[in-house]
């Protein structure tokens, strides 16, 4: 699986490369896991990965439902779950959204880097991180949830706008 560049996409990158790209890797990991990845699944992991920006389950409805087509919003939510169930999206909690994962199936937890002006976000796994939290926790003996670490910020090109 390609691996994308450090830092935050290119505003002019071919983002159809990344599309491609996460729903390959998809398709390899449910066939991995004996799972499959259902018309709905895979159509609502195409709408996550329009862009860089974590997106809200009402906003995925909107956007498949652009041709006309009604969906209930547990369909969605059920393929959201399925989504998160295997990897292939991260919940962003603090804008109630989803991210769609580059390198699913990693082990450890990941950090993401969200921009508060563009709403871009690029995911990045540093193994100190995971593993100070794993410490803090076992000194604490507290369990620790599977969860993505966000940081919020400004990515460079809106810094360079400003
Ligand atoms: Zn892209
Ligand atoms: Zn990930």
């Amino acid at each position: 699986m390609a691996h994308p560049k450090p830092g935050f996409p290119e505003p002019e990158h071919n983002h159809g490369v990344c599309v491609a790209d996460a729903l390959a890797a998809a398709a390899e990991r449910c066939a991995a896991r004996g799972a499959r990845l259902t018309d709905i699944r895979r159509e609502v992991l195409e709408v996550v990965w329009s862009s860089h920006r974590p997106i809200g389950a009402y906003d995925i409805l909107a956007d498949l439902g652009r041709d006309g087509r009604r969906l209930a919003p547990p369909t969605v939510y059920r393929a959201l779950d399925f989504l998160l169930e295997h990897g292939l999206v991260h919940r962003v909690a603090s804008r109630n959204a989803f991210f769609g994962c580059p390198s699913p199936g990693h082990a450890t937890a990941v950090e993401l880097l969200i921009c508060t002006e563009c709403g871009s976000a690029v995911e990045v796994q540093e193994q100190r991180v995971s593993a100070a939290v794993a410490g803090a926790a076992t000194r604490h003996d507290f369990e620790v949830l599977p969860q993505t670490i966000e940081i919020l910020g400004r990515c460079a090109a809106c810094r360079a706008a400003a």
